[in-house]
């Protein structure tokens, strides 16, 4: 039988429309958009056709949009690239960001900049009141992650914009695990620059961008042939940019549909681990409707995804996204949930595909691996 896969957070299958709008340019219309023959002028046009789609999906102009090969290169281009043009002050990120955006503000500590992290509640928001003491001091940039790919916690980001704004802040959001999940609003978030990736949303892998404020003034992370106007060198990446183009024109056409489907399995999913006394981190505040993070007491997270992979399940652990660390997850951490229990977490993700009969199928497996795992540990005490 195959695998349910149900780690959609991770990355997702290609769309089959989103194949077959990128087959030519991996086959005959090969040419690179800097060229300016025909085949160089059809891929320019598709890399363009492919920027308004991106902008349609998040409220931009198509001028806003810089393409970049993943969103970690997008948040290392954000906060490299807007504080390399400011004067060394702070730079504010969550205690919960992706180590693709925390990292590059530690990296900064490197020429000035003092990286300091704002506090989260144990539901995974924002300790507002922790930012706004931090915002007493000069700051440079804050970046606050719009949904977190671990917990799915929702911030709003709208209010940490403005909190910065009134404080000359930039803000910058990490909007990966938000696009095709719930609505994203470039102007509504009033942020100065915004992070997406293709691959989270059924795109290829290649593909990510950096939306951007017209007024900001940017440094390239990247130098060379002076492509993106400059702020992103390096030949485009066309079948791919196409595919991301094509994926947020569906991840935007089906965004009710994806909502409904996956909350009411996510749904149907917690009232069965509520059952199996699991603890559900982040569940009493906003989530994206997709994502369930949950742990039980003694039981390691990583044999737990160990054991349901090996009877069909595809889910996550804890330390998935750190993929190198057997170190609990941070975001937990962050949440001050208990280091033996963060131990435990594992992730579900859905996808619009999923059904309920596979999720009936997991709480039935889990309630047995459970047992098993249980009876293991009794008799090894
Ligand atoms: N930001 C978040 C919140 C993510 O979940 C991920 C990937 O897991 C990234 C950034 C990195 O995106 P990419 O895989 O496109 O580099």
């Amino acid at each position: 039988m195959k695998t349910v896969y149900f780690d959609h957070n991770s990355t997702t299958a290609l769309k089959p429309q989103v194949l077959e709008a990128m087959l030519p340019f991996m086959v005959d219309q090969h040419g690179n958009a800097t060229s300016r023959h025909s085949y160089g002028r059809t891929a320019r046009a598709a890399v363009e056709h492919a920027r308004e789609q991106v902008a349609n999906a998040v409220g931009a102009y198509s001028n806003q949009i810089v393409f970049t090969a993943s969103g970690t290169e997008a948040n290392n281009f954000a906060v490299h690239g807007i504080c390399s043009n400011l004067e060394p002050t702070q730079i504010l990120t969550s205690s919960i960001e992706h180590p693709c955006v925390s990292r590059p503000a530690l990296a900064m500590q490197a020429y000035g900049w003092q990286a300091k992290s704002i506090h989260v509640d144990a539901n995974c928001n924002i300790d507002i009141q922790h930012l706004q003491s931090l915002l007493k001091a000069p700051t440079g940039l804050v970046s606050v992650m719009f949904a977190n790919n671990e917990t799915g916690a929702i911030q709003d980001i709208s209010a940490i914009s403005q909190l910065s704004r009134q404080h000359n802040a930039y803000m910058h959001t990490d909007a990966v695990q938000a696009l095709g999940k719930i609505p994203v609003d470039f102007v509504a978030l009033n942020v100065h620059a915004m992070t997406v990736s293709s691959h989270k949303i059924g795109g290829p892998l290649g593909a990510g961008a950096l939306v951007l404020d017209k007024r900001i003034d940017i440094q390239p992370l990247l130098h060379g042939g002076g492509q993106e106007k400059g702020l992103r060198s390096g030949t485009e990446n066309v079948a791919s940019i196409v595919g991301f183009g094509a994926a947020c024109e569906l991840a935007v056409k089906n965004l009710t549909a994806f909502d409904m489907q996956t909350e009411s399995l996510r749904k149907y999913l917690d009232t069965g681990l509520s059952k199996l006394n699991a603890v559900i981190f982040g569940h009493h505040g906003l989530r994206i409707p997709n994502t369930s993070f949950f742990a039980f007491a003694n039981i390691d997270g990583e044999t737990l995804v160990t054991a349901l992979d090996k009877k069909g399940f595809a889910v996550a652990s804890g330390s998935a996204c750190s993929s190198d660390s057997d170190k609990p997850s941070h975001v937990l951490l962050a949440m001050g949930v208990d280091e033996d229990l963060a131990r435990g977490a594992v992730r579900v993700s859905f996808g619009a595909n999923n059904t309920l009969e596979q999720v009936q199928h997991f709480l039935a497996t889990l309630e047995s691996e459970l047992a098993r795992l249980k009876n293991l540990t009794a008799i090894a005490a």
